[in-house]
């Protein structure tokens, strides 16, 4: 099966996870922006140095450097048909553009919405804090990301659902019951 398919949801939904599961299911490329931008701060690069203080501060890095990174990312991997967005896109202006960049042989066929209330998602925040130290996940910055998503992600809702390729899916419960939720509505 040939998905390309983009995994929508607010901070902590669980789109990491899910994305893993994908992969090795599917055999998929993963493209996780957040991912890529914090290997570019480890790395200390020019980019990571600019895209560090958004971050940190849970603001959303600017359009053109993210479309940047996946242009680079689609480049090197121009002889792969699948795919699975992740964290990416996250405005309006980064979701045309990326329609841009795979054009209708590659077009995304699903977008998969997870769906968590945003008391769980603090609740999750607040364990991971413990166990990973991400500086993004200060009581400061997660309401400053839940409130990027809400503003500037949100919309994005509507442009897939314009499109018909919106599919919500309860985000709550195991990881393994998510999973087993997504793959009942992709297949
Ligand atoms: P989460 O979904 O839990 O917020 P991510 O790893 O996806 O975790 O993102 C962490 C941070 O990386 C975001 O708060 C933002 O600063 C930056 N980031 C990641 N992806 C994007 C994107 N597509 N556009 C803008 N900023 C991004």
């Amino acid at each position: 099966m040939t998905l390309r398919i983009v995994l929508f949801g607010p901070p902590a939904a669980g789109k990491g996870t899910q994305a893993q599961r994908l992969v090795e299911r599917f055999g998929l490329v993963h493209v996780s922006t957040g991912d890529i931008l914090r290997r570019a701060i480890k790395e200390g690069t020019q980019l990571g140095l600019q895209a560090q203080r958004y971050m940190d501060q849970g603001k959303l890095v600017p359009d053109d450097i993210v479309m940047g990174l996946v242009k680079s990312v689609l480049r090197d991997n121009v002889q792969e048909q699948g795919f699975v967005f992740d964290g990416y896109p996250r405005t309006v202006t980064q979701a045309q553009n990326l329609d841009e960049l795979l054009g209708r042989q590659r077009a995304i066929v699903a977008v998969l919405s997870l769906e968590v209330d945003r008391e769980k998602l603090v609740a999750r925040i607040s364990e991971r804090r413990v166990l990973e130290q991400r500086k993004d996940d200060s009581l400061e910055a997660v309401g400053v990301r839940l409130d990027a998503f809400h503003a500037q992600t949100l919309p994005l809702k509507q442009y897939y659902a314009a499109k018909g390729l919106l599919i919500e899916v309860d985000g709550t419960g195991s990881p393994e019951e998510v999973f087993s939720r997504i793959v009942s509505k992709i297949s």
